[in-house]
């Protein structure tokens, strides 16, 4: 039987389970030093930094329960290194810093955020762009040494190997870093905002009035808020993923475009960006095209069913990156916003920089990269 659902609740102790739904209805501190609005990845690990770094009192606000939007759904791949062939280096320079940032809590949170370590092997059909001028740790891999690699592969292609990423189930790590919150209300929507002499002087929501110190705003595309005049283009872009019943098929690691091996020899695959679809449900087709493809590279797959399948939407700017940003024309507000692909991998060094700009008031290195008014600059330069 086939669940519709994500695999990754069910990996959740009770204990982590109640962690995602902490207070709900209820805002235990209605006058916090800093109010994060939005309980995906990003905030909870902004509210986690801005808590280790000593701001002061956090109160966080999550329309749903922590993980409900993007991140509950996600694969939870952290891949700074193949990154570097499609995105700016400023980008995988923040994407390797986080993957440190991971590896740091993991050790730091008792019992850990369940970090696996793992490595990734992206399939392609010769070396040309791939093997030429990389890097040491990207290691090119002939047909052959693939097919050591990756026994039962039905396709006789190279590939390139990169060693010490990682994987995480992405609820899991949420709770570990809601853990040391002491004031978390779900099931509390921000509304509306009052704004007073450029700064945000209370956040209305379902549950009351906060009168915040500062807030940050992570709610995966920016807030629509009454009040809140933003103008910062963005989208969304639907994925499929599914989990198989285990197999004897045992991958060594991620297989690019193929699957990642999980716990008890399942599979997981998708990933798909299914771009214009807007319907929240899982679509029949997308799994049995995912499971096509899936069967059509491993053969021996071909009696085994689907245990979990589900879809999410990825938060989008125009050009893939997010905003990481003070909220134009507020002192006290700050914005992270359209991670997309990556928002998983990149939320620690995410939170890590709010919390440095909140608490030092100057931005980090490369913030234009990250800002929220580039869109308007991009429209005027045509
Ligand atoms: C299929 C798929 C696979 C992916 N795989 C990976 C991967 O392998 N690695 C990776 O790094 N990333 C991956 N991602 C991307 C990643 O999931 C997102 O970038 C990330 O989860 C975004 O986190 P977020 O906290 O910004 O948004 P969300 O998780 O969407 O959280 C935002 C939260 O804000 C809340 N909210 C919104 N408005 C309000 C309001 N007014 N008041 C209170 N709360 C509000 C929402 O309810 C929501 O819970 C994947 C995404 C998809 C869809």
């Amino acid at each position: 039987m086939t669940v519709t659902g994500t695999y990754w609740r069910e990996q959740l102790s009770a204990d982590q389970r109640a962690l995602l739904g902490q207070d709900p209805g209820r805002i235990a501190n209605p006058r916090p030093d800093v109010l994060v609005v939005g309980g995906g990845i990003l905030g909870v690990a902004a509210a986690a930094a801005i808590n280790d770094a000593g701001l002061g009192s956090v109160q966080l606000i999550e329309a749903g329960r922590l993980g409900s939007g993007a991140t509950g759904g996600a694969t939870g791949l952290l891949i700074p290194e193949p990154h570097q062939w499609s995105d700016p280096e400023t980008f995988v320079d923040l994407e390797r810093a986080s993957l440190e940032r991971w590896r740091y809590l993991d050790q730091l949170k008792p019992g850990g955020i369940g970090l696996v370590e793992l490595d990734w092997i992206g399939l392609a059909p010769d070396p040309v762009g791939h093997a030429a001028h990389q890097p040491a740790y990207v290691e090119w891999l002939s047909a052959d040494k693939l097919a050591r690699l990756v026994p039962g592969l039905a396709w006789r292609l190279g590939g390139t190997l990169i060693r010490h990423q990682a994987r995480i189930n992405p609820l899991r790590a949420l709770a570990g870093l809601a853990d040391d919150l002491t004031a978390v209300g779900t099931g509390v929507a921000a509304t509306a905002v009052t704004i007073q002499s450029g700064r945000i002087a209370a956040v209305h929501t379902s549950a009351g009035v906060v009168s915040p110190g500062a807030v940050v705003f992570a709610t995966g595309q920016p807030p629509v808020l009454d009040g809140l005049d933003l103008d910062i283009p963005s989208d969304r872009v639907k994925g499929h993923l599914l989990v198989t019943d285990p197999t004897s098929v045992l991958l060594p690691c991620t297989v690019a475009p193929v699957a990642t091996p999980l716990e008890d020899g399942r599979l997981l695959a998708g990933g798909t960006f299914d771009y214009g679809d807007e319907t929240p449900d899982v679509r029949d087709e997308v799994i049995d095209m995912i499971m096509a493809g899936l069967r059509a590279a491993l053969p021996a797959l071909r009696r085994v069913g689907v245990s979990h399948q589900w879809c999410c939407f990825r938060p989008r700017h125009p050009d893939g990156r997010p905003v990481i940003d003070r909220v134009p024309g507020l002192s006290n507000a700050w914005l992270t916003s359209g991670h997309f692909r990556t928002g998983i991998l990149n939320a620690p060094a995410t939170g890590l920089a709010l919390a440095r700009w909140i608490s030092t008031g100057k931005p980090p290195p490369e913030s234009s990269t990250w800002s929220a008014t580039r869109f308007a600059e991009l429209d005027r330069h045509g």
